[in-house]
Parts: structure tokens; C-alpha cells; sequence
């Protein structure tokens, strides 16, 4: 892997600044990433001893909190220098829903767009990556996430001339959109009073990042992970059996979590019929997370929802 880009890129995410960020997206769909709602469950959440709101992250223009990470990672290697690249296309290992970002943003900063998908993401992501303009390399559904980020890997490694590698798993850019954007905004939504900020991990960047803002407020950390290596929970990983990311790091939860797929599911389905938000499984995770913290003490959690449930219609979980 190109250790170098990516310790560029670090430096450049440290450098680069909200309000640089505001103005290289004027005037753009750009413009409207994060300053997601902050919806509280009332019917729900009813009956817990804490309050439970929602971050409501399907409110991105890409649909998806990958977004934020998109935005970043791309106008950090603008800022490094290493975008734009006429011969060269930026390139990411992905789940989905940070294809679809970059692709989106990639479309709209005139950069060439490669992702490495497992043939098995729902169809609704790859068509909407490759109605952007990117091009999809599909590695083996057996493989999961970990297959496309080996495929990634060989595509970097073996045509260096040919792609810029961002490495959602290891750029710092990631994190820092959500130390950032993600958790200042719940922070002021909620003028200071969340206790518990729940949210799932798939590179950790949500976590990580949005752990580094809110600890110093006090705020309580909890991390969601799929109970078992084979899940239904796109999005996530079983960190003890999958590829470690690097920007991965558990000390900066105060709390782990696990959660079944059935008890996802089951409260996605509640949640659309109860609240009128239609998410995806792995809202379904932090959900089902945030429901244990609020029912056990005085408590005003805030849980992350990744994405709209949409672009999993086409999956039997709607049958
Ligand atoms: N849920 C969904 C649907 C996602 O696409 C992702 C990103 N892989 C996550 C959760 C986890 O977010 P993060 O990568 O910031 O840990």
C-alpha cells in the first residue's frame, strides 16, 4: 500500500478547515452534506428512562453519512496536490454508500472515479455509482468488503499510474469529517445535553472521529458491531474476522456493543411504521444499541443512522 499518500493525506485532513471546506463547495450539491436532522423517537422511544433522537444521515445528498468521508478524503488530496490527475482515477474499496459518494463527488470535482465492490452490494448502490460516472470492479460476494479491499490493494500496488489509492480504511480525512462536521453538529442539536452518542463501525471513522470531539464534552462512546462474522448488517464488520482497518481504534469507545441481524431488522421495521423513517440494517444495529442504553438510565442518547432503507429494497429484508 502507498504509505506515503496516505500519511499525505493526514496531514492535509489536519490542515484542512470547515470553513475551506464550505468554500471549495459553494455553489454546489456539495454544499448540502452534513447539517443532517436531529429527530427525537417519541412514540419509539416511549416508555425508557432516557430520551432517544435520531441523526438522520439518508439526509445527505448521496444518501448516506459516507458523504461527509467522501467530501473529505477527496478535498484533502485536492489540497495534498494529488488531485486533480488526468491520467490517474481515484480509487476505493466500498460496501456501497461510500462508492456512491464518491462517486457523486467525484462527478461533480471532474475527477475519474474506480470502486471495488463486493458482487453483492444491492443493486440500487452500484446502479447509482455507475449513474455518477464511476466504474465498478466487482470482486467475489464470498469475500465480503475484505475481497474488495485486497482487490483495491492489487489495482494500487500494480498500476500506480493508473489510480490515486484513498484507502477509506486508513485516511485520516475520514475521522477527522466527523470530529469536524458529525459530532459538533449533535453536539449544538442537542445544546450540550447528550450523554450517549451510538453509532456503528465499518472503517471506524465515525466512531473515531466523532469520539475525539465529543469525550472532552463527556459524552459516553458506544460502538455497534454484528454479532457474528457472517451478518446481514451491510455496512459494518466483525472485527475480530475481518481485515483490521487501521484508523480502527477501540479505545476510543467507552462501550462495545453487539447485535443480532434478526433484532436489526425487526426494529427497522418498527421504526418506519412507528416514526415514518425508512433506514437501512445497520441503523437497525445502533438502534437496537441506543434502546438498551435509554431503557437502563436517565440518559439522552443519540443514535447514528447511516442510511435510507431504499437502496435495500430490492434485498428480501422488504419481501
Ligand atoms: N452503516 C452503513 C450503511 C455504512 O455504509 C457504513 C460505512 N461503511 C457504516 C455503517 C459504518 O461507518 P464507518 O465506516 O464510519 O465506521
Amino acid at each position: 500500500m502507498p504509505t506515503s499518500t496516505v500519511n499525505n493525506y493526514a496531514t492535509s485532513a489536519m490542515r484542512l478547515s470547515t470553513d475551506r471546506v464550505r468554500e471549495l463547495v459553494r455553489g454546489t450539491i456539495l454544499e448540502r452534506i452534513g447539517d443532517t436532522p436531529l429527530v427525537p423517537l417519541r412514540r419509539f422511544g416511549a416508555g425508557l428512562r432516557g430520551e432517544l433522537w435520531a441523526k438522520v444521515e439518508a439526509a445527505n445528498p448521496g444518501g448516506s453519512v459516507k458523504d461527509r468521508a467522501a467530501l473529505w478524503m477527496v478535498l484533502a488530496a485536492e489540497e495534498a496536490g494529488t488531485l486533480p490527475d488526468p491520467f490517474r482515477a481515484m480509487l476505493d474499496a466500498t460496501s456501497g454508500n461510500t462508492g456512491v459518494a464518491l462517486a457523486m463527488v467525484g462527478a461533480v470535482r471532474g475527477h475519474a472515479v474506480t470502486l471495488c465492490l463486493p458482487d453483492r452490494v444491492s443493486i440500487e448502490r452500484k446502479r447509482v455509482a455507475m449513474a455518477f460516472g464511476a466504474r465498478v470492479v466487482l470482486t467475489d460476494p464470498l469475500e465480503g468488503t475484505d475481497g474488495a479491499i485486497r482487490e483495491a490493494q492489487r489495482l494500487a500496488t500494480t498500476q500506480p499510474d493508473r489510480f490515486v489509492y484513498l484507502d477509506q480504511y486508513s485516511n485520516a480525512a475520514n475521522a477527522a469529517a466527523h470530529a469536524r462536521t458529525t459530532a459538533p453538529e449533535v453536539w449544538t442539536q442537542t445544546r450540550g445535553e447528550l450523554t450517549h452518542f451510538v453509532a456503528g463501525v465499518g472503517t471506524g471513522g465515525t466512531i473515531v472521529g466523532s469520539s475525539r470531539f465529543l469525550r472532552r464534552k463527556g459524552v459516553r462512546i458506544v460502538a455497534v458491531q454484528p454479532d457474528q462474522a457472517f451478518h446481514g448488517l451491510d455496512g459494518l464488520k466483525h472485527m475480530a474476522s475481518a481485515i483490521r482497518p487501521p484508523i480502527w481504534d477501540e479505545s476510543a469507545a467507552d462501550e462495545h456493543a453487539t447485535v443480532s441481524t434478526d433484532e436489526a431488522h425487526g426494529l427497522i421495521r418498527r421504526l418506519a411504521r412507528e416514526e415514518g423513517l425508512l433506514v437501512g440494517p445497520s441503523s437497525g444495529a445502533a438502534l437496537a444499541v441506543g434502546l438498551r442504553i435509554a431503557a437502563r438510565e436517565e440518559s439522552m442518547v443519540v443514535v447514528l443512522l447511516p442510511d435510507g432503507g431504499e437502496r435495500y429494497l430490492s434485498t428480501p429484508l422488504w419481501e
